[in-house]
């Protein structure tokens, strides 16, 4: 899937995971509800990671989507 512009994290270590997400063969998809930016979801087994907009440390936000990632790149 390819994101089109406008469909960025602004938070760039938040949006270089998401990146990372991807490459690993994760779907990220775009979800704008209140506080929620979208959803990292693992297809195979069907959970997902929830992205927050404005994350209280994006350091934070970008280390618990590597941690998602990680746990599900070998998922298909
Ligand atoms: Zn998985």
């Amino acid at each position: 899937m390819t994101m089109a512009l406008g469909d960025r994290h602004q938070k760039k270590d938040v949006e270089a995971a998401l990146k990372r997400a991807e490459a690993a063969g994760l779907k990220v998809t775009r979800d704008k509800k209140k506080h929620t930016w979208g959803y990292v979801l693992c297809c195979p087994c069907s959970q997902r990671f929830r992205v927050d907009c404005t994350p209280k440390s994006q350091g934070d936000e970008a280390a618990e989507i590597d941690r998602f990632t990680r746990g599900h790149r070998n998922c298909a």
